[in-house]
């Protein structure tokens, strides 16, 4: 484990990520490419988490600006990510991967519960756990989960999956002279309104100094990359 730049990681998949160009739904061949990335990671003894959102189903806010109530929607939203879970689990464990979900709401027919010494008895077996069920608390992200799972497991650090190649000056589709960011500090990322991950995950971040390194999935081997400490995407810390 020695040249590992980060022993044990968190990745943050959004829900979003997973309905690949679809505005909601599950894409299986997005999770197929992904399961192929992991297989990659897996291999090079790095210790993996997956925190997984939920947004393709259900996003909690969105439910109760449609007349729910906020607290139900956002349990709807909590089991939207069980759903993404179960979904990983299933196409990584045909690859050959040996996976764990452990779920923040107990399930037990289907997940394990979350407990920490557990989730960290799992990684020293080499099992990739995935953490469902975000925190098991309404009014809270799945980023937010990500971070706190992090701290929890002493995961070194948070990669965050999307779409672009990381945290630009300006949005690039938008603004020619957009400037690609390849590392900046959370102050600079708090003071210049870069959204990194919502505030309250930020802050987390922030105050126990765990580096974010945010990234493309979509390019071939990036997530083995990243984890190898090749300079890819943008490192906040
Ligand atoms: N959610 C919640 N508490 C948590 C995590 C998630 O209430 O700790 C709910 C919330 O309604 C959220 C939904 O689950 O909108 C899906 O999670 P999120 O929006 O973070 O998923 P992502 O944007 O990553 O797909």
């Amino acid at each position: 484990m020695g040249q590992l730049a980060y022993p044990r990681a968190l990745l943050k998949i959004s829900g979003e990520a997973l309905a690949g160009g679809e505005r909601s739904g599950i894409d299986f061949g997005v999770i197929d490419r992904l399961a192929n990335e992991l297989v990659q990671v897996s291999a090079t003894g790095v210790q993996l988490g997956l925190v997984v959102g939920g947004g393709n189903i259900v996003r909690g806010a969105a439910a109760s600006d449609q007349g729910m109530d906020r607290v139900s929607a956002d349990y709807m939203g909590m089991l939207a990510t069980v759903i993404n879970a179960l979904a990983l689990q299933d196409i990584m464990e045909k690859k050959g991967l040996t996976t764990r979900v452990m779920t923040a709401i107990r399930m037990e027919e289907l997940a394990e519960p979350y407990i920490r010494r557990r989730a960290v008895r799992h990684f020293e077996k080499g099992r990739m756990v995935i953490f469902a069920g975000g925190t098991g608390n309404p009014y809270f992200s799945t980023d937010t989960a990500a971070v706190l799972r992090a701290l929890e497991v002493e995961a070194r650090v948070i990669l965050k999956a999307t779409n672009v190649d990381g945290i630009y000056t300006a949005d690039p589709k938008k603004d020619p002279a957009a400037r690609f960011l390849p590392e900046l500090s959370f102050q600079e990322a708090l003071v210049n309104g870069y959204a990194v991950m919502d505030a309250n995950a930020f802050g987390l971040c922030k105050e126990n100094r765990l580096p974010i390194v945010v990234f493309n999935i979509n390019q071939p081997g990036a997530t083995a990359r990243v984890l190898a400490g090749e300079r890819v995407g943008t490192i906040v810390q």
